[in-house]
């Protein structure tokens, strides 16, 4: 049986004192990442009125090897849910709707009947299956993975992270194979526990990250599943990211609240930054980058190694993203905090870049880890090039706020050179789209406006619409985007012939870390 993790006391109060703030429906939206499980409340103007988050921990048991356990994430998870509730004074019964978003690919395995975990979840950054998918990539199946899935063969997805439990847990494999354990990502293992067990289910936008769903039909694939030896029998439903799948049990939070919407973080943030539509586009800036654009109905396929990705549909089913990241860009800054003590915090290098007017012909390329697209090539290391003896620490914290811009800018080139079409403006989020600088030389280095929008917390928001659209808080997406309102928009200043040489100069810079 899943866990019984009764009310507190606090909370009945709550709910008896709060009634006067109970007038409208609010959203309640959970927003499980990779180091922290959040919640967040809106109100049916969609305005967040309160956020809390419970942090939880993360092992290395052995090099690149990632981990957590899924019990203490369920555990925050419903910590950060009643502590918002608490905070804001509002009654679960005022809760309409409830929406949930959560860190893509991670994997849960767990015993049908008494809810426990067979193993620690592996985390999406494990990379115990790198072996597995190198194998995998060199063989005659590596084309047909591909195009089926719109995926790039690594250990990154969920699909050999489950192979790899069934292989490794003595008696898995059988146990599986009858039914007696399930799979779930954590928006499934999370809605499996707040129901109570009765809803075992995912969306297509998880599901297309584990590898194992045909892209174009939105269904688990049989010869997916034969390849990873994985039964079927232990695979989640996959259900519409905007509907009613369950109710929380009463227990929990105090009252039944319909789970009603459902998205994997970085198509949560799409659409949180109101991009419904073919061709809009987000870029969220937090340790890599995540770039996302909208691509309709229509199946999309890289030419330039973007990902093929699910949007979260709203109303109409089989919607689309080309997906691009980049493994550093916050990360360089705290390279320059942490490693080289050039600065003291990552705010403080906004105010040191823009205290010169140029890098001095410096690049920093963060290729700590390799590049990731459009380039993937794991085998290229960090460089800093074009140092003279005028070069310092303003140079050189420029150079690594500009890196950041650079890579996104192509990633952005390759989605557009994928779907033919320009990409008009770019919306930002993530912890480093504070960094003006940044977001101006951002839109300098694109040509494009760069739009931030007052709320950045795109990825909550995103789920608490899905929710709240299906169950009629809001009317659509018409009414949502008419939400999504601009902080700062920044404008491109520099002259087209400026900026194709400091893009000249980072394509050589990029040329010199690889290889
Ligand atoms: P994540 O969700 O990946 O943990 P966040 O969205 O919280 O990341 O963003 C944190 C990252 O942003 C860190 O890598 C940090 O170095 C960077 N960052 C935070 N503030 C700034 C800033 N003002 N300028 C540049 N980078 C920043």
């Amino acid at each position: 049986m899943p866990y019984d993790l009764s009310p507190s006391p606090d909370l009945r109060r709550t709910r008896v004192s709060s009634v006067a703030v109970a007038e409208t429906p609010y959203v309640l939206s959970l927003d499980e990442g990779t180091t922290s499980a959040r919640a967040a409340l809106y109100n049916d103007r969609g305005e967040r009125i309160a956020m809390h988050s419970v942090p939880f921990d993360c092992f290395y048991p052995h090099p690149g090897w990632v981990e957590q356990d899924a019990l203490a994430i369920w555990r925050a998870q419903l910590e950060a849910a009643r502590t918002v509730l608490e905070q804001a004074g509002v009654p679960a019964d005022a809760v309409a709707a409830c929406g949930i978003t959560n860190q893509r690919e991670t994997t849960v395995v767990w015993d049908r009947a008494t809810g426990i975990p067979v193993s620690p979840a592996i985390v999406w950054q494990c990379r115990r299956t790198a072996e597995f998918c190198g194998e995998l990539k060199r063989s005659d199946k590596a084309a047909m993975i591909e195009e089926r899935t719109g995926l790039i063969i690594d250990a990154y997805f969920s699909g050999s992270k489950i192979r790899w439990i069934l292989e490794n847990v003595p008696g898995a494999r059988d146990k599986a194979r009858n039914g007696d354990l399930l799979f779930g990502n954590i928006d499934t293992w999370l809605i499996w526990n707040l129901t109570g067990g009765s809803a075992h289910v995912t969306d297509p936008t998880n599901a297309s990250r584990t590898m194992l769903m045909d892209l174009e039909s939105g269904t688990w694939d049989p010869e997916l599943l034969r390849i990873f030896d994985i039964p079927r029998a232990m695979l989640p439903a996959i259900v519409p990211s905007s509907g009613q799948v369950g109710v929380i049990r009463p227990a929990l939070l105090g009252a039944e609240i319909p789970i009603s919407g459902i998205a994997g973080d970085q198509q949560a943030a799409l659409a949180g930054q109101a991009c419904f539509r073919a061709g809009l586009s987000k870029n969220t800036y937090g340790t890599g980058c995540f770039a996302l654009t909208h691509a309709g109905g229509r199946r999309p396929r890289s030419a330039n190694r973007l990902l093929g990705t699910r949007a979260a549909a709203v109303g109409r089913e089989g919607q689309f993203a080309v997906e691009g990241s980049v493994f550093i860009a916050g990360a360089a800054i705290q390279w320059l905090r942490d490693s080289l003590g050039l600065i003291s915090t990552a705010a403080e290098s906004e105010a040191i870049a823009a205290s010169v007017t140029d890098t001095g012909g410096v690049y920093l390329v963060p290729a700590f880890v390799g590049l990731g697209a459009p380039h993937w090539d794991m085998e290229a290391r960090a460089i800093i090039c074009g140092l003279t003896r005028a070069s310092g620490k303003p140079q050189i914290v420029r150079a690594a706020l500009e890196s950041i811009a650079f890579q996104s800018r192509e990633l952005i080139d390759a989605m557009e050179a994928d779907s033919g079409e320009p990409i008009r403006e770019l919306r930002v989020d993530g912890g480093a789209a504070v960094n003006n600088f940044l977001m101006q030389f951002q839109a300098d280095i694109l040509g494009k406006p760069v739009v931030r929008p007052m709320d950045v917390e795109t990825t909550a928001l995103g789920a608490a619409y899905l929710a709240g659209i299906a169950e009629g808080i809001w009317s659509g997406v018409e009414e949502v985007e008419s939400f999504w309102r601009v902080e700062r928009r920044f404008e491109p200043k520099m002259s087209d012939s400026e900026r194709a040489s400091r893009m000249d100069g980072w394509r050589a810079a990029v040329a010199r870390s690889r290889g």
